[in-house]
């Protein structure tokens, strides 16, 4: 398994500490990853920055050629990059073919977008010119990605800073470096330095963020993290892209099929084992359904196989992280102290090793605990009852978070206040958790400043420069002298 960087086109051995990765279904030790040393990112970012003038001179079309081969190789090598996915992250096997099936389309959008068009010409103000709003690169982006969907989210990085003509500085999670060091191989086929990619925690990551020759930080993460970054580019002056945590909402009305919405949510809620940015966090059921909706939750909950991510009939597989798993039990020991009862689930499902924990449903929350109120980030559904679709959307509004919301609903009214009224970047309407390369993505309120995907995700990495060009370099009669 390749554990080395990739800077200037050449493979690199770190130099920093070296981190263990560890596969979360057994907890053995993969592989050691030696970080970036502060002289290496150093070399890196130069890399990035020697790099750019001759990626953004490089001609739309060429770079859209490079950016299908990039999307051809990850077609290519699906199994090996699944495999190692699940080895490191804990996904189920079946969920990382889907990753990088969906990591090569964001390539291939873009392949495609970024040879469309670079601005727009405005009428003039004057006769003989030309107003030209051209659209540029930013410059060297720091691409620093979570270990949740280690290549997928780096694509929506990725793809369009590069379709833009930015240069980019990677770094992955810990957690899940070796899928993202296994593209060395694709990008081998670009110029050295275009895309370089180091390891190392929170510390490099911050080098990365505060070092000069890096001009923008496209950031996925949580919360914290995010603030911290925000704070060190705000003081630099520097472009921030952040994509944060969330505590999405899941309405269900009184007019939807129970059997359907059931399913639809549980998958929404365990999906990656609740480690999904837009995991359904807090059902909003209507009155009328709530008690057959609960018992078929249960029922769907009680269905699903924890366990090895690598065999095909494995729905939910471990957490990544020992800490990750403890964050939730810590949140589900304070909600039953808190009067909740958790009707289904919660426990390690007998498995001895492995950062397992057993898909959860829990009822009787108590609104201001943090089951409600933060991210819990694992496979858990807490369920409240509502009187009426007014208290769900002002319930799911409450929070400071706006990533997604989900509602199920038949009825053509509800479904339009929902879609008017929630805060949140996405709503999905009786299909929870679907990506369009198409349309945007990212976060209202504290879940973040930007898009990712559709035409959005490309003007997140462009400069705008507006270009008043006089052909005809006359004297303008409003200069001085005033008064003739
Ligand atoms: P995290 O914030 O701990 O780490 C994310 C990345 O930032 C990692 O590469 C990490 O090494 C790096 N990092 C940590 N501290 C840093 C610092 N001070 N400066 C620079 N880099 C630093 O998040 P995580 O645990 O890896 O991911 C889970 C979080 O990501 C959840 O909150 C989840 O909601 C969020 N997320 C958001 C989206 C979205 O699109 N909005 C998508 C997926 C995950």
């Amino acid at each position: 398994m390749r554990t080395t960087m990739h800077v200037d086109g050449e493979e690199l051995a770190g130099t920093g500490p070296a981190e263990p990765v560890r596969n979360p279904a057994t907890e053995e030790t993969i592989a050691e990853v030696r970080s970036a040393s502060p002289a290496q990112l150093d070399e890196a970012v130069r890399s990035a920055a020697s790099a750019a003038p001759g990626w953004r001179r490089t001609p739309a079309g060429e770079r859209g050629e490079l950016l299908h081969g990039i999307a051809a190789w990850l077609k290519a090598h699906t199994d090996e990059l699944a495999r190692v996915m699940t080895l490191e992250g804990g996904k189920p096997l079946i969920e990382n073919v889907d990753e990088v099936g969906w990591t090569a389309n964001a390539f291939t959008y873009y392949a495609e977008l970024g040879r469309h068009e670079r601005g727009r010409v405005i009428p003039s103000v004057e006769e003989g010119q030309l107003s030209l709003v051209l659209k540029e690169p930013v410059g060297v982006v720091a691409a620093i990605v979570p270990w949740n969907y280690p290549l997928l989210l780096l694509a929506w990085k990725l793809a369009p800073a590069l379709a833009a003509g930015n240069t980019v500085v990677v770094k992955p999670s810990p957690y899940t470096p070796l899928s993202t060091l296994m593209l060395a191989e694709a990008l081998a086929e670009l110029p050295g330095g275009v895309v370089n990619l180091v390891t190392g925690g929170a510390g490099v990551g911050e080098g990365l963020v505060t070092h000069d020759g890096v001009d923008m930080v496209a950031f996925t993460g949580s919360l914290a993290t995010g603030k911290r970054i925000g704070a060190l580019c705000a003081e630099r002056v520097k472009r921030t892209h952040l994509e944060l945590g969330g505590k999405d909402a899941f309405i269900v009305c009184d007019d939807v099929d129970l059997e359907v919405t059931a399913a639809g949510a549980a998958w929404a809620a365990y999906l990656n084992a609740g480690q999904v940015c837009t995991s359904a966090e807090r059902f909003y059921v209507l009155d009328g359904v709530y008690d057959e909706f609960v018992e078929r939750l249960v029922a769907e909950t009680g269905k699903l196989r924890l366990g090895d991510p690598m065999e095909p009939t494995t729905d939910v597989g471990p957490m990544v992280a020992e800490v990750q798993r403890a964050r939730v039990e810590d949140q589900l020991t304070a909600a039953k102290a808190g009067g909740a009862s958790i009707l289904i689930g919660g426990d390690r499902g007998g498995h001895e090793r492995g950062w397992f924990l057993s898909p959860a449903v829990v009822v009787g929350a108590d609104e201001s605990s943090e089951l409600l109120t933060e991210e819990t980030f694992g496979p858990v559904a807490p369920v409240v009852r509502v009187g009426s679709l007014d208290e769900a959307i002002a319930r799911a509004n409450a929070l400071p978070y706006g990533l997604g919301a989900c509602v199920a609903t038949r009825r053509l009214d509800n479904a339009v206040r929902c879609l008017e009224e929630l805060r949140a970047g996405t709503v999905w309407i009786n299909d929870p958790l679907t990506d369009n390369d198409a349309g945007p993505f990212g976060g209202m309120k504290r879940s973040g400043n930007a898009r990712e995907l559709g035409p959005e995700g490309l003007e997140s990495f462009r400069e705008t420069k507006h270009v008043h060009l006089d052909v005809k370099a006359e004297r303008k009669p409003w200069w001085y002298p005033y008064g003739g």
